[in-house]
């Protein structure tokens, strides 16, 4: 019997050791992993730095606490604040705390502008975390399902409709920011019309609301540029970071800019393992490689190539919905539910996933290379064809 929580339905395997886009099981059978740990192991697994940096900053310094100066963590905050534009940035270990950062600086912002019960205006489809502010952010009754009762202070609106912000606006006056993901991930792999970013930043401007981007899934390269927000032309006020900030060593991060920058102060918020040298050792030096290996040109080449070639096999056929997707985000929607592909595909030595019930997702590591991104479409268009033939 498994002493372990009964929280997932786990697929059949265990793995042992990884390189590359390429994973080993305990058998020794390989996988060509099209999904990178869920966007996490966006150098592919063990890049020969980073494990070379965790190595040596595991020699010299692991953690010692926010209550000291933390060089590499000021590092850090410096190097993202220039990538994206932000002014200062909060460190914590994951995707649900980025967001909780910014739940709360956001209804903090909102008092100190008089609003005492601060409204955050989020999306259908939308996914934020698995704490109760982000489940409540999160438009997913089963997110959400037996675990009422959820906060207060969000109003739901449609993925990618700027009239029903726009409504929103007109009857609460308590709406202090908008929390949105730039392209939805959990809810399809969606990208919204190309205006979108530009109409929300257009509204929070005219309303005084904060434009907050969680860029967990869609940031740190995966769109083909260093974040997703920045193919729209437009900066927002709050960035949230997580999934593959660390490569695999947990961090998220919080950014702020402007007005948003100054609205924690000490003893507002904190995290006790945020930001450790550990953990910001690997950020910089993920952040280092995607520079290095020219990664964001290959996510957004290779991006390209990917759904060109499933386009190729797999569009015109019946049951074949859409092929859509930015960079390595990659969603092939079917026309009926198809969670047991995922199974079918790891019998196949590939690592892809399923969701929103219908939706093929990949999620590929940053370095995939051509013939493996080949491979990677061949073998999933003959499981795709034969899951709709069946
Ligand atoms: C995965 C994800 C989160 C949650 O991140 P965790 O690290 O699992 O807490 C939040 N937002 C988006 C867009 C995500 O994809």
């Amino acid at each position: 019997m498994s002493h372990l929580m009964n929280t997932y339905l786990q697929l059949p395997v265990t793995f042992a050791r990884g390189e590359g886009v390429w994973l080993w099981d305990e058998a020794g059978k390989r996988y060509l992993d099209a999904l990178a740990g869920v966007a996490v192991c966006g150098l592919g697994h063990c890049h020969p730095k980073l494990v070379a940096a965790i190595c040596r900053q595991a020699g010299a310094l692991i953690h010692t606490s926010n209550l000291y100066h933390i060089g590499k963590q000021e590092q850090l905050a410096t190097r993202l604040a220039l990538l994206s534009g932000m002014d200062n940035a909060f460190f914590c270990n994951s995707g649900a705390e980025a967001n909780e950062a910014a739940i709360k600086l956001a209804r903090l912002y909102g008092h100190g502008k008089g609003i005492d019960l601060p409204t955050i205006i989020v999306m259908e489809k939308s996914f934020h975390g698995r704490t109760m502010a982000t489940l409540t952010a999160s438009g997913n009754r089963k997110v959400q399902a037996g675990f009422e009762p959820l906060l207060t202070g969000f109003a739901r609106v449609p993925y990618n409709d700027l009239d029903a912000v726009t409504q929103v606006a007109v009857h609460n006056k308590n709406v202090v920011a908008i929390l949105v993901e730039p392209y939805q991930g959990e809810g399809g792999v969606n990208v919204p019309q190309a205006s979108y970013l530009q109409g929300l930043r257009h509204l929070c401007d005219q309303n005084g609301w904060l434009l907050m981007l969680d860029e967990v899934q869609c940031g740190t390269g995966r769109s083909g540029k260093w974040f997703a927000f920045q193919h729209s032309g437009i900066v927002p006020d709050v960035i949230t970071l997580a999934k593959g900030l660390g490569s695999g060593v947990p961090i998220g991060a919080c950014l702020a800019r402007g007005a948003a920058a100054k609205v924690f102060k000490p003893g507002n918020h904190a995290s006790t393992f945020g930001g450790n040298p550990l953990a910001c050792a690997a950020a910089l030096t993920t952040l280092q490689v995607i520079e290095e290996d020219g990664l964001l040109r290959n996510a957004w080449e290779l991006g390209d190539f990917i759904r060109a070639r499933f386009k190729a096999q797999l569009a015109g056929l019946s049951g074949v919905q859409e092929i859509r997707g930015q960079g390595l985000m990659i969603g092939i929607e079917l026309s009926k539910p198809c969670v047991g592909l995922a199974e079918e595909a790891l019998r196949k030595g590939l690592l892809v996933n399923v969701t929103s019930d219908k939706v093929v997702r990949l999620l590929p590591p940053l370095v995939i290379q051509r013939a493996e991104a080949e491979q990677v479409v061949n073998t999933l268009s003959d499981i795709v064809k034969e899951f709709l033939m069946a």
